[in-house]
């Protein structure tokens, strides 16, 4: 890749440190570049010039704020070969879905950008004659953005885009394991001219930035896309000042396939979901429950599809299932494989590493049945490319089987009852529910869980409400 990207942005200047971080191409092992480490000085001045900017920036009209946004947004579909290629390189998603994420990107900022004008108030009848009630919603202030490895463009963009449409300032810390596509993107909006000091990125030690940012009493905003363990740990840490605080995290998904559906729809929307960046997505399928009297045929065509899948590096051009993030990530998923077998689960396909010359993180697409609810590979967050099966007799066992996650992101389920699907849809405690269908980011979609999946929505009116505060106005009128 030519593309240097070792440097931060700070106040609409690179910066560079001595010291810096290793990044490395899953795929083969191999080192493509270095980013800073920032020192606790240097998220400091990230602060300070998110803090000079604010004033200017809360006070634009949103109109200005948009043609910011939407200048980012075209620069970004006009490099959105060269930023799939950097995001497939670092991360290991296959070029395509890069390239779909850059698209993403481009969606979600857009649709800010025009939300941002309607950032209505309310007027409310008054209770006396001579008073008038109004509530306004303002910036809430400096936010910190802190984003996982998995999306690593969407993730920004959906974070960054609705804080700046509100009138926000934002420091973003993105995952090691992939800043430079997080700079990259970071570096099209700074190409739009936006006012130095509205939009920095640190990147290194987590714990280093993020005590920065907790700590610092001007930063009124922490938004975190990540795992529930440093979740539940950053809400601690935000309890300290109550700074508000938004939390995207873990999920288990169930997919429930229930005798009426339509088999053939439901393997398709299934294979592709739980495939998809190699199983590496929070709303991704963790277990399909399937009904008793229909668990051999839906076996089957779960299993013809996974054996079709084409296991490769992501610069490949058929390549659809790419390697795991990084070491820790494919002992997980060997170690709740070999559990589940001890415990009599039954590998029909798979269930062990990818042959792929050069790199020891490809994981051969699996499908492995008679799984039980009480096994670690259904309770815990799989994020690999395993299908595992459960089979159930009853609608209400599939249900209760779901919602005895303390995880509560996504679920899916496959029916075509009209009644089934409302009745489901009703009793499933997650925050998204998939019917016949398992695409659910959208920009105009209020997307985040419940439980230990998190609090607060990214996405629609609800998402850009998370970078606002209300006021209400009380007007007494003199006589
Ligand atoms: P992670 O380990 O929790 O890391 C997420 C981010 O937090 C990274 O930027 C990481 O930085 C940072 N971080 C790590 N330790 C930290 C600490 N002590 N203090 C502050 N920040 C810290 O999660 P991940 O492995 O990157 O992402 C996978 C997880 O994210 C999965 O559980 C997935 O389900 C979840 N996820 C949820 C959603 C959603 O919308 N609900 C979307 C995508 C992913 P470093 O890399 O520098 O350590």
């Amino acid at each position: 890749m030519t593309r240097n990207l070792n440097y931060n942005w700070i106040n609409g200047k690179q910066i560079q440190t001595e010291k810096t971080l290793s990044v490395v191409n899953p795929a083969s092992g191999k080192t493509i570049g270095e980013v800073p480490s920032v020192d606790g000085s240097t998220v400091q001045k990230a602060i300070d010039s998110a803090a000079n900017a604010f004033e200017s920036w809360s006070n634009y009209t949103a109109e200005t704020r948009q043609s910011f946004l939407e200048k980012w947004a075209v620069n970004l579909l006009n490099k959105q070969e060269e930023l799939a290629a950097i995001m497939s390189e670092e991360q290991g998603k296959p070029y395509n879905e890069a390239f779909g994420e850059i698209g993403v990107c481009a969606k979600f900022i857009r649709w800010f950008a025009e939300e941002g004008k309607r950032i209505y108030g309310e007027i409310i009848p008054p209770s006396s004659e001579n008073q008038r009630i109004s509530v306004i919603k303002q910036p809430v202030g400096i936010c910190g953005l802190i984003t996982p490895w998995n999306f690593p463009g969407a993730m920004v963009a959906r974070k960054v885009a609705p804080a700046l449409a509100a009138g926000c300032t934002v420091i973003v810390k993105p995952s090691s394991e992939t800043p430079r596509i997080a700079i990259a993107i970071f570096e099209e909006l700074i190409a739009t001219g936006i006012d130095k000091g509205v939009a920095n990125i640190v990147t290194g030690s987590s714990s280093l930035i993020s005590d920065k940012l907790f700590s610092d009493k001007r930063v009124k905003k922490m938004s975190f896309t990540g795992s529930t363990e440093i979740g539940k740990t950053l809400m601690s840490e935000a309890s300290k000042q109550i700074k508000r605080i938004s939390l995207e995290l873990g999920g288990n998904a169930p997919a429930i396939v229930l005798p009426d559906a339509d088999l053939d729809n439901a393997a398709d929307a299934i294979v592709d979901n739980k495939f998809e960046n190699s199983g590496q997505m929070c709303n991704g399928i963790n277990v399909i429950l399937v009904h008793r009297d229909i668990k051999s045929e839906m076996t089957k065509k779960i299993i013809s599809r996974v054996n079709k899948l084409k296991v490769a590096p992501g610069n490949e051009s058929d390549a659809q299932v790419g390697p795991l993030i990084n070491q820790q990530a494919i002992e997980k998923v060997e170690k709740l494989v070999a559990e589940s077998q001890k415990n009599g689960a039954t590998i029909q396909t798979g269930g062990h590493k990818a042959d792929i010359a050069g790199s020891k993180l490809f994981y051969q697409p699996t499908v492995i049945t008679d799984v039980t609810p009480n096994m670690s590979i259904a309770q815990e967050e799989i994020f690999g490319p395993v299908a595992p099966i459960i089979t159930f007799e009853s609608t209400k066992e599939a249900i209760e089987i779901a919602n005895a996650s303390p995880y509560g992101l996504a679920a899916y389920f496959f029916s075509n009852n009209i009644n089934t699907v409302y009745q489901i849809s009703e009793q499933l405690e997650f925050g998204m529910i998939g019917v016949n269908g398992t695409q659910l980011s959208v920009p105009q979609a209020p997307f985040g869980g419940i439980k230990e999946s998190g609090m607060g929505r990214e996405g629609s009116h609800f998402g850009l409400d998370g970078f606002l505060e209300l006021k209400y106005i009380s007007l007494s009128l003199l006589k």
